[in-house]
Formats: structure tokens, C-alpha cells, sequence
């Protein structure tokens, strides 16, 4: 029996092991992931791996030696499939199965496919793993120009900024009015938009794909309209798709992802479900029941879990905050925008260093913050505080956010 199996050694999975060490757990851990390589950073896979800036080597969580240091069992390259949550054991792809203490189910997403004709086409990737960029990136060093980015959320809008650096030629293709809509207000889109398409990126919103064209290879992508965006290659970047099936067909409450509670606990015994993977009620999101994918929110679940089972638990309250990199653009994020009814723009967007600040109520409750470090550091405490400042000051970039608390 080991008293710990995590499932998914990504982000989540990765800092639950280290975070159980880290606070003096001495029982036996095991991670079991799919992917064949130790846990890395998922981040730089659209950003400087990518773009060729870093090694692979540079992107693991913690060297390989540092697992079998800390005395963390590594099953790697093969899947859980089913968990009888009774029996407290769980069943693997190589047909062994394995007896469990508490269990962590840190599976994350698989990217969202197209379901459309052609969507089976060779040529058509998606950027989730080390395999999908390496792929990725031994087209393009094959000679391949033309790429179809859909989808302009950011893992579309990065691929598509480090590929225009490369020398590709790229059309993204976006459905809905703008680029960004679910998660930044429409300052921010039409930012990034105008900057795409300063840097060549064909830029469309509000256009649907009809299919995806080509004779075992993909050639292009047939929009709405009927006409065809010719393309050597397509990146699918449409979200993901929580990976949950073995937990829910063990009766593991869930819908969009793993419901959890605020101790990141699931309906079953002694399971947990943390990461990509889990849908909570986010108290930085006015309570609303919702997945956070975000490196943050993997690893501060994770601790979460692991404070929990060595005895010390308290409620899942982490700050939330991201970042995204696109050109010569560090967009830092703090706090959640959903729900806003104001914003408030901080500097000049020409200048291409400002911030956009998102109120409900008069109180801040999230900000992109572009090329604006300290407007990240500070506006981050006017988040976390609740802060109601004066708008007018507010709007000033001159008064430093620390001075509206
Ligand atoms: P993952 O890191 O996806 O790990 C889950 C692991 O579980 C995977 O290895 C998967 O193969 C494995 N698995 C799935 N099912 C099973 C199973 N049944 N059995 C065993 N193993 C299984 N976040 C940021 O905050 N900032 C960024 O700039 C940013 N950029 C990103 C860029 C890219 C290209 C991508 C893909 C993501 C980015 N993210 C970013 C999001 C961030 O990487 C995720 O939020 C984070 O990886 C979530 O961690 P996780 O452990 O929940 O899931």
C-alpha cells in the first residue's frame, strides 16, 4: 500500500510531493503520470522553449535526481484508468493496480479537439505537452510557413507571437468578437490584437471554421464564409477538456472538472482533486464555482492538500495571478476580472506600459498590468485589501497604487 498516490505529474501533482516533504511527511508518495518525462514547467512551452531561448533541461520542476532523493516513487509513462474509491485502490494501463492511503488527482486537461471534417488531418497540433511542442517545432524547422493558429486565447496568441519570430507567416483565427474574451475586458483585446497584426499576425475575429482541408496532410482551413486560409500546419488552441474520466466514473462528483471543497476534497473518501483538473467556488471570483488554470493555482492547491494531510488544513484562499508573454509584452495578471463593471486605464497604451484596472462596485478586483511591474506588486494588495480608491486617482499613473489603499 502507499499512503499517498498522485495522479498526474504535472504543476499540481509535481508540488504536492514536494510540499508533503517540504512539511515533514515521511509516509510513502508515489506520483503516477502519463507523460514520460519527470515534471516540467508548462508555461515556457509556448513562450522560450519554443522559441528555442531554453533547453528542455532548464524547464524541470526539480532535477531528475531530486524524486528519488526525497524518496518519491516515479511511475511514469503510464495513466491511471480506474479508481474503485471502496477498495481505496487504483488501476494503471500497464494492468498493475495499487492500494492507497489518500489519493490526489492532479490530472489537469487535454487540449479541446475540433470536431469538424478534417480534424484528423495529420499537420494539426495542439501545444500541451513537451511531445506537441516538439512536433510542433520539428515542422517548422521542416520548412513548414504557413500556420493556422485557431483560437486567441493565450496559449494561441503566444504560439502565434513566438512563430512570427520564427519567420512563419500566421493567420489566427478567432470566433468570437475578440481575442481574450473570456478572461481580460476589451481594452486589453484590442491591444493585443493591434499588436499581432503590427507584427504580421493575420488577425481575425469572429470568424467559425468549417473544416480543415487536405489529402492526408492538412493544406487549409475552410472558414464560415467558404473561402480557405491556405496552411502547411494548424495549432488548435481551443481550451481543454479536465481529465477526469476514471474519477467520475468512480462517482466523484463533478461536472466541468472535479467539484471540490474548500479543503480541495471531492465527494469521495480520502480523495482529493487538485489543479487544472478541479472546480471549486473561488472566493477571488465573488464565490463563483469554476476551474483556475493557472501555474498558481496548481501550485497553492497543492500545498493546500499537502498541509491537510500532514495535519495542519486550512481553507484554499491563495491570491490569484498570471502572466502571459507575447513580443517584447510581460502581461502580469492579479486578482480575477470576472464580474467587472468598470475598468479604469493606467498610462498610455501607446506607450505599450499601462495597466487596466477592473472594478465591481467600486472596489478593485483584478488588473493586467503590461509591461508595469509595479503596478502588479502594488495593485495586487489593493485586490487582496478590497480597496475602493478615488477614480480619479486611480486613473493617474503618477500616483503610485500604494497610495490607494
Ligand atoms: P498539468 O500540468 O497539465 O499536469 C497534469 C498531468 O497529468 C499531465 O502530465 C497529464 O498527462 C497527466 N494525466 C492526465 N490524466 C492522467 C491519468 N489518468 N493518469 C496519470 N496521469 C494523467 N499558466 C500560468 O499561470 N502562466 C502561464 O504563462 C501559462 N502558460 C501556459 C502555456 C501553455 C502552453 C500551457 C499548456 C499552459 C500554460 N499555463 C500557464 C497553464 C498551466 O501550465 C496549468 O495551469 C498547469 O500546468 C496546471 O497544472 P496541473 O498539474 O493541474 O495540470
Amino acid at each position: 500500500k502507499t499512503d499517498i498516490i498522485i495522479v498526474g505529474g504535472g504543476h499540481a501533482g509535481a508540488q504536492c510531493a514536494i510540499a508533503l516533504r517540504q512539511n515533514g511527511f515521511t509516509g510513502s508518495i508515489a506520483i503516477i503520470g502519463r507523460e514520460s518525462e519527470p515534471p516540467y514547467e508548462r508555461p515556457p512551452l509556448s513562450k522560450e522553449y519554443f522559441a528555442r531561448e531554453k533547453t528542455f533541461d532548464r524547464l524541470y520542476i526539480r532535477p531528475p535526481q531530486f524524486w528519488d532523493e526525497k524518496e518519491v516513487q516515479m511511475l511514469l509513462g503510464r495513466e491511471v484508468t480506474s479508481v474503485d474509491p471502496v477498495a481505496h485502490v487504483v488501476t494503471l494501463s500497464d494492468g498493475t493496480s495499487r492500494e492507497y492511503g489518500h489519493l490526489v488527482w492532479a490530472t489537469g486537461g487535454d487540449p479541446r479537439r475540433l470536431s469538424c471534417v478534417g480534424a484528423d488531418l495529420s499537420g494539426i497540433h495542439a501545444v500541451r505537452t513537451r511531445a506537441d511542442c516538439d512536433q510542433l517545432m520539428g515542422e517548422v524547422d521542416g520548412g513548414v510557413k504557413n500556420i493556422a493558429v485557431i483560437g486567441g486565447g493565450y496559449i494561441g496568441l503566444e504560439a502565434a507571437a513566438v512563430l512570427t519570430k520564427l519567420g512563419c507567416h500566421v493567420t489566427l483565427l478567432e470566433a468570437a468578437p475578440r481575442v481574450l474574451a473570456r478572461v481580460a475586458g476589451p481594452e486589453l483585446s484590442a491591444f493585443y490584437e493591434g499588436e499581432h497584426r503590427a507584427h504580421g499576425v493575420d488577425l481575425r475575429t469572429g470568424v467559425t471554421v468549417d473544416s480543415l482541408v487536405g489529402d492526408g496532410r492538412v493544406t487549409g482551413v475552410k472558414l464560415g464564409d467558404g473561402s480557405i486560409v491556405p496552411a502547411d500546419a494548424v495549432i488548435v488552441g481551443i481550451g481543454i477538456v479536465p481529465a477526469v474520466g476514471p474519477l467520475i466514473a468512480a462517482g466523484a462528483a463533478g461536472a466541468n472538472g472535479i467539484d471540490i471543497d474548500e479543503y480541495c476534497r471531492t465527494s469521495l473518501p480520502d480523495v482529493f482533486a487538485i489543479g487544472d483538473c478541479a472546480s471549486f467556488a473561488c472566493d477571488y471570483a465573488g464565490g463563483t464555482v469554476m476551474r483556475v488554470e493557472s501555474v498558481q493555482n496548481a501550485n497553492d492547491q497543492a500545498t493546500c492538500v499537502a498541509k491537510a494531510l500532514c495535519g495542519t488544513s486550512a481553507p484554499y484562499k491563495a491570491f490569484p495571478w498570471f502572466w502571459s508573454n507575447q513580443y517584447d509584452l510581460k502581461l502580469q495578471t492579479a486578482g480575477i476580472s470576472l464580474g467587472y463593471d468598470q475598468t479604469v486605464l493606467r498610462g498610455d497604451m501607446a506607450s505599450r506600459s499601462f495597466s487596466i484596472v477592473y472594478l465591481q462596485g467600486g472596489r478593485v478586483i483584478a488588473l493586467d498590468c503590461v509591461n508595469m511591474v509595479k503596478d502588479y506588486v502594488q495593485g495586487r494588495k489593493l485586490v487582496e485589501a478590497g480597496a475602493t480608491p478615488d477614480i480619479a486617482a486611480l486613473a493617474d499613473a503618477s500616483v503610485p497604487l500604494k497610495e490607494l489603499m
